[in-house]
């Protein structure tokens, strides 16, 4: 089978030529998978039957086979999907009141940067995803969305894995967001642990997409004993890195900062953060440890997530709190997944139970 998802134009022309299609089919057959986003060849309204036909027959769309949904109260839909070799990797699409459709796509099946308190970090690295996995994630949320008249605005590189890690296959799949799902650069995020040599490749790439920076910690000691990658780039070289990246895009940065009670939301904490960011165009993200299995820690306080933001404002530095999204729904990346496999254990055991000796 052909995976249509996984060709560019020329290659879905090649396909048609050698069918013997005239050439305007490729147009039309793109403008269904891409402008139209419709889920099945039946939609492709004029496209003559016996080519629908063979397009079923011989092609696909996409390789993704989903194996949980859960739904928030918020609106906030999160997926679990198998992989062609039995990885599992998840997605999540958050809508907003302003209109905002964001899916949350991953680009790794684990991850091998350890950070302590991620359930994803917990379940160590299975392998890469390519390209197309990647961008199938989005493209599968962009469907739905088209299904019911609405529209995909934003991504975000915010799933399971460490992008910077996965460095090519992760720009491919932001190139094609941009020119096949037609998502403005701006519209697209990419969040990384802190890869100093990728951040500055990322910066002479010349793309207009935002760059995320998880930072959680503002002294090499805290931070490298949250995220293991900080003993390799430490921060000084993490931050001299952003300050090129700012520089040469023009670009602010933002920091991600886990809000985590007693650890790195101390008063102390957030004015070593204001020092550490001088001068820096940046903008901070705060958010609340989203509690997992593998981590003792709590997250912070309404109070204490105040003060840390107001003595970030004192230092001249935006904060803001993001809001955590599908709390009800495992909606941290990682966390469906372990849930499900414990269930799907649970269920296999269960059945050992009953099977005779
Ligand atoms: N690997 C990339 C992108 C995926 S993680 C990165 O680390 O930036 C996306 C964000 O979620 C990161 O800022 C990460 O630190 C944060 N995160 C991971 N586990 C979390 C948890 N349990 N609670 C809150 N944030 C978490
Ligand atoms: Fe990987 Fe990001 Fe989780 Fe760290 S926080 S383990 S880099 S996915």
């Amino acid at each position: 089978m052909i995976d249509l998802y996984t060709l560019d134009k020329p290659a879905l022309e090649t396909l048609l030529a050698v069918w013997d299609e005239p050439r305007f089919r490729a147009d039309q057959l793109w403008n269904w998978l891409y402008d139209r986003r419709v889920a099945s060849f039946a939609e492709m309204t004029n496209l003559p039957i016996r080519l629908r036909q063979r397009l079923e027959a011989e092609t696909q769309l996409g390789s993704l086979v989903l194996e949980d949904e859960q739904s928030s109260h918020d609106g906030t839909v999160k997926r679990l999907y198998s992989l062609h070799d039995g990885q599992f990797i998840e997605a999540v699409l958050m809508e907003y009141d302003d209109d905002r459709r964001t899916a949350c796509i991953s680009t790794q099946a684990g991850c091998a940067m350890g950070c302590v308190f991620c359930a994803t970090g917990q379940m160590g690295f299975a392998r890469n995803l390519t390209a197309d996995e990647i961008f199938e994630q989005a493209m599968l949320y962009a469907r739905d969305l088209a299904a019911r008249g609405d529209r995909l605005s934003n991504v975000v590189l915010m799933g399971m894995g460490e992008p910077f890690h996965n460095y090519d296959n992760a720009i491919h799949a932001v190139r094609r967001l941009m020119s096949d799902l037609e998502l403005g650069a701006r519209h697209i995020t990419v969040s990384t642990v802190g890869l100093v040599p990728m951040i500055r490749r990322f910066a002479d790439e010349g793309l207009q997409v935002k760059l995320a920076i998880s930072l959680h910690a503002a002294t090499d000691e805290e931070r490298g004993a949250l995220l293991p990658v900080n003993r390799k780039y430490p921060l000084r070289e993490l931050i001299s890195a952003c300050r090129y990246y700012t520089d040469k895009s023009g670009r602010r940065i933002s920091f991600e900062w886990t809000l985590i009670q007693g650890e790195n939301d101390t008063p102390e904490q957030a004015e070593k953060l204001g020092q550490l960011l001088r001068g820096l165009n940046c903008h901070v993200n705060v958010i609340p440890l989203n509690p997992t299995t593998g981590y003792g820690g709590h997250p912070s306080a309404q109070g204490r997530i105040q003060q840390f933001i107001n003595i970030l404002g004192e230092h001249g530095i935006p904060a803001t709190v993001r809001i955590r999204r599908g709390i009800d729904i495992d909606a941290g990346c990682g966390q469906l997944k372990s849930k499900v496999l414990k269930r799907r254990a649970a269920h296999a055991a269960s059945l050992e139970d009953t099977l005779p000796e």
